[in-house]
């Protein structure tokens, strides 16, 4: 029974419609997937009514962004309710900053390359959470690099010079929220050191005694040293322990289940959420 519990359709910045991610999922002999886009519930309906056609079990989510002492915090928010108000304006005013923050971006990307802000939302269907890869997307469309990983690389990361942030709620805050609103918060890819920094062990102390449930400790960004002191974290704190694959479609080389969570990990987690995993 496989369950990967991390993926992203093109509600976010994923390839796939959200019907095309469970597809997908069915296709690679999954039992259950997650669609956890970034900061919306957008996709939500259109994959929950796919588990009918395709026989996989649907849990819906939301990959929720946050930051900690500047560091960029992703937060997993699993089955909790899509009109809770307090998350709901969260994630509305998250949406509305990276929105800013790509127009921002573009500008600067604008005065060296062949880029507009058209060409990025050509990228884009309406009401998709905007992110650095429809900008990644729209720079190879005008042929000025050859994917989005180069794009990412040479003029995306944080320390270039087109780099902007954006407004994104505190990390024990997004916990407290996300618990609020009936969801299972697990923090995602906590030891992902090539992207950019990482949270220190006390932070995430500090967020599973806000209320945390797990760790994403089986993930393709995280090294082997990362995995045994995650392992180990989890272990010591309590925490649940997690593998998913953070699928992107044709966006990112991770392959549908390459990594994937126990069983009886996902019954934790479904018994503790407020909306029900839709089942085929
Ligand atoms: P943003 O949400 O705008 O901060 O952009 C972060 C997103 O970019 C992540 O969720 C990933 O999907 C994607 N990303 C990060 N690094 C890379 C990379 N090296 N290649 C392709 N996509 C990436
Ligand atoms: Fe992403
Ligand atoms: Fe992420
Ligand atoms: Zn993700």
């Amino acid at each position: 029974m496989l369950i990967d519990l991390h993926t992203h359709s093109n509600a976010s910045d994923g390839t796939d419609t959200p019907a095309g991610v469970i597809a997908a999922a069915a296709a690679a002999g999954l039992a259950v997937v997650a669609l956890t886009d970034h900061d919306t519930t957008g996709g939500w309906a259109e994959a929950a009514a796919a588990a009918a056609d395709t026989g996989v079990a649907v849990v819906l989510g939301t990959e929720v962004s946050a930051r900690a002492r500047g560091i960029s915090v992703h937060l997993l928010s699993y089955l909790h309710d899509p009109a809770h108000p307090a998350l709901t304006v969260e994630l509305e005013r998250t949406r509305s900053a990276r929105l800013v923050r790509a127009r921002t971006m573009v500008d600067r990307l604008a005065e060296d390359f062949d880029l507009t802000w058209a060409d990025v939302v050509a990228q884009t269907t309406p009401d998709t959470t905007v992110g650095r890869p429809h900008i990644a997307d729209a720079l190879v469309a005008n042929g000025v690099v050859a994917d989005r990983s180069a794009a990412f690389a040479t003029m995306l990361v944080p320390r270039s010079k087109y780099y902007v942030p954006h407004y994104a709620p505190d990390a024990l805050d997004a916990v407290a929220a996300v618990r609020a609103a009936g969801g299972v918060p697990v923090f995602a890819h906590p030891g992902a050191d090539a992207r950019g920094r990482i949270v220190p062990d006390a932070l995430i102390e500090a967020m599973a005694g806000a209320g945390l449930a797990g760790l994403e400790v089986h993930h393709r960004d995280h090294s082997p040293e990362q995995v045994a002191r995650l392992g180990a974290l989890a272990a010591r704190l309590g925490l649940l322990v997690t593998g998913s694959s953070d699928y992107h479609g044709a966006g990112k080389p991770n392959r549908m289940g390459e990594n994937v969570t126990d069983p009886a990990v996902f019954e934790a987690i479904e018994e503790q959420g407020t909306t029900a995993v839709v089942r085929p």
